[in-house]
């Protein structure tokens, strides 16, 4: 808001840009009569005068009459415009001439006064509404194209600086590299330290960034903690290095920030004019490919664009799509795997194991989407549901009065990370009212030994609701022996690979005699998982280990076809299981 009557004192610099002398006086007359301090007038005859002479001036307005001895109609104000769009501009023209005065309002100019029709008052009127009119309308493009935080330009100029820049880049041959930088873990200063604090970072960021750079090269925020380096002129990745290694520095500093020290990195993926993509809508994505590449691989780096990215971006994106309509139209599915006990032929317990039905490409084994679950942030609540229903199905089993068994339930890493974990056990237990011997949570080496202390504190908790505790592909990790001694475990399971180099003369013998003789001393049973021949089968009886797991037996089923093979061969002794040959029944899985 500006304040009127400071205005009214104002000294006006008035540009009248006209070759009619007699009308130049009358202007000149009528702008006296207002009052005489308030408008300098400076007077030129042409056009070409006028560019010059607002260059030393910058005037607060621009009278000009349309036909000018170097230059008619329009052309004026195109020119006027071009050279000073910030300086507002009022058309000054015969009354025959009302048309192109219309025509010089559309291309730009603020106002138009027509000759014999204007007085001191209205003269006085129209230039403080064009002054006005032209603050309101720069301010609007501000608004428009820059941001409001760090006063850099927006998406939209980008957009605009972009297009000059490859068109220039188009008639040069030479390149244009675009830059997207991420800062890493925004997220987490912006909600422990506060938005204020977080808008200061950014602020800082942006000028950094802003200073490593040439004062000809763009750099834009995109928004959040998403910034833009637009780079001219140059035509090969390594020449953009050095830039890109400073800004990187740059920003690696240690921040102060309201007395907080902050310290932040960023990525910054890169695409390359024209290798990459022929426009800034190509360019920005193959650039944010690129970024999330980057950050991917450790933070703090930089990547360039490959194609190979494109691919695997798309896939993932569809593949993200897909996993979190699964998970709200539950379209996973848990088959299982009976577990054998080698001295009694009974069977002693079940594996659970997840299966997707994929709405088009069939029953989906984990190994196409275990992981996808753990990056995307949704094996969390799919494990819950595995535990749910893992324990549903063992009290189905039980109401057949089935010899007992138990549960076993895969748990991932992250799952082990989660703090709701041992609450979520709990409640699968009290849902299903199973009790909790019947259910054993297989675990993996590495996701014990990351963090050994804590992960023990949790394994106590979860022994002291009185579930069991299994170490699955073991011999795959890096157990250390102290901890295993120390944890509370009940089962060490041999991975499958060495349960199937066994008969070959490799280490697979020789570790899972290790495993098994590790197994006695601790007091653990050990178990064999992937068991297919008679031979691997024969060496584990022979070397002591408890039990088996494997097609030789089963395939994982699902509860309809394994329950007709649980009540027949729980029926029958062990002696009977061995030696006759499995009835086939359908795999279950498709790998
Ligand atoms: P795992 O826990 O090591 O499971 C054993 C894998 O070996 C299963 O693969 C099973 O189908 C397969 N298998 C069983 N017997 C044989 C055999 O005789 N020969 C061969 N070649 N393979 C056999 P599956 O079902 O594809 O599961 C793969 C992995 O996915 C599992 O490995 C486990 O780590 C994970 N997983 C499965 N279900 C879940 C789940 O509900 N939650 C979590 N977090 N992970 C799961
Ligand atoms: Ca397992
Ligand atoms: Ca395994």
């Amino acid at each position: 808001m500006h304040d009127k009557g400071q205005e009214e004192h104002e000294l006006r610099e008035v540009l009248l840009v006209e070759d009619n002398r007699i009308d130049a006086q009358l202007i000149r007359r009528l702008l006296r009569r207002v009052s005489t301090s308030y408008y300098r007038i400076t007077h030129v005859r042409t056009l070409n005068d006028a560019v010059l002479s607002a260059e030393e001036l910058s005037p607060h307005v621009i009278l000009a009459d349309l036909n000018l001895p170097d230059s008619r109609g329009t052309d004026t104000v195109t020119s006027l415009q071009t050279a000073y769009p910030d300086i507002p501009l009022i058309i000054v023209s015969a009354w025959e001439d009302e048309a192109v005065s219309l025509r010089s309002v559309k291309a730009g100019a603020q106002d138009y006064l027509v000759k014999g029709h204007i007085d001191g008052a209205n003269l006085h009127r129209v230039i403080r509404y064009a002054i006005e009119r032209k603050r309101t309308e720069l301010e609007l493009v501000r608004l428009a194209q820059f941001d409001q935080l760090t006063g850099l330009p927006n998406r939209t100029l980008l957009r605009e600086r972009v297009n000059h820049a490859l068109a220039r880049a188009m008639r040069s041959g030479s390149g244009v590299a675009t830059l997207i930088l991420d800062m890493d873990r925004f997220k987490e200063i912006n909600d422990m330290l506060g938005h204020e604090v977080g808008d200061k970072l950014l602020i800082k960021a942006a000028k950094r960034i802003r200073a490593n750079v040439r004062d000809q090269d763009t750099v834009a925020r995109l928004g959040g903690d998403e910034f833009a380096v637009v780079l001219e002129g140059v035509s090969e990745p390594k020449e953009v290095l050095p830039v890109i290694e400073r800004i990187v520095d740059s920003l690696r500093e240690v921040t102060t920030v309201d007395g907080h020290e902050v310290n932040t990195s960023t990525s910054i993926g890169i695409a390359m004019y024209p290798e990459n993509g022929n426009n800034l809508s190509e360019l920005l994505r193959a650039a944010d490919l690129a970024m999330y590449q980057a950050k991917s691989s450790g933070r703090a780096c930089y990547q360039f664009f490959a194609d190979a990215m494109q691919e695997e971006a798309q896939s993932r994106r569809a593949l993200e799509w897909a996993l979190r309509h699964a998970v709200e139209a539950n379209e996973f599915q848990l088959v299982y795997q009976p577990q054998v006990c080698l001295r009694t032929g009974g069977v002693i317990g079940v594996e659970a194991l997840i299966r997707w039905m994929h709405p088009t490409r069939g029953l989906l084994t984990p190994y196409h989407f275990i992981g996808a679950l753990e990056e995307f942030g949704l094996i969390n609540e799919v494990g819950e549901w595995v535990l749910q229903t893992a324990c549903e199905q063992m009290r189905r089993w039980q109401a057949l009065e089935l010899q007992p068994m138990r549960i076993s339930v895969n748990v991932s890493a992250q799952q082990f990370e989660d703090p709701l974990l041992i609450d979520k056990i709990r409640s699968a237990l009290a849902n299903t009212d199973l009790s909790p011997e019947f259910l054993e949570l297989e675990l993996t080496e590495s996701c014990l030994m990351s963090d050994p202390a804590q992960a023990g504190a949790l394994l106590r908790e979860i022994r002291d609701v009185g579930v069991r505790i299994a170490i699955d592909d073991f011999g795959t990790g890096y157990s250390s022996l102290t901890y295993l001694n120390e944890f509370p475990l009940n089962v060490l399971k041999i991975d499958k690979s060495f349960v199937q180099s066994v008969e070959s003369n490799d280490r697979g013998g020789p570790i899972s005699n290790m495993i098994i003789g590790l197994g006695q001393n601790l007091g653990l049973e050990v178990i064999a998982e992937g068991v297919e021949t008679p031979g691997q089968l024969a060496y584990m009886e022979e070397h002591g280990c408890d039990i088996a797991q494997g097609y030789l037996y089963a395939h994982p089923e699902s509860p309809e076809d394994l329950t007709p093979w649980l009540m027949s061969n729980q029926r029958t002794s062990g002696t009977y299981m061995r030696s006759v040959s499995m009835k086939k029944i359908g795999d279950g899985s498709k790998s």
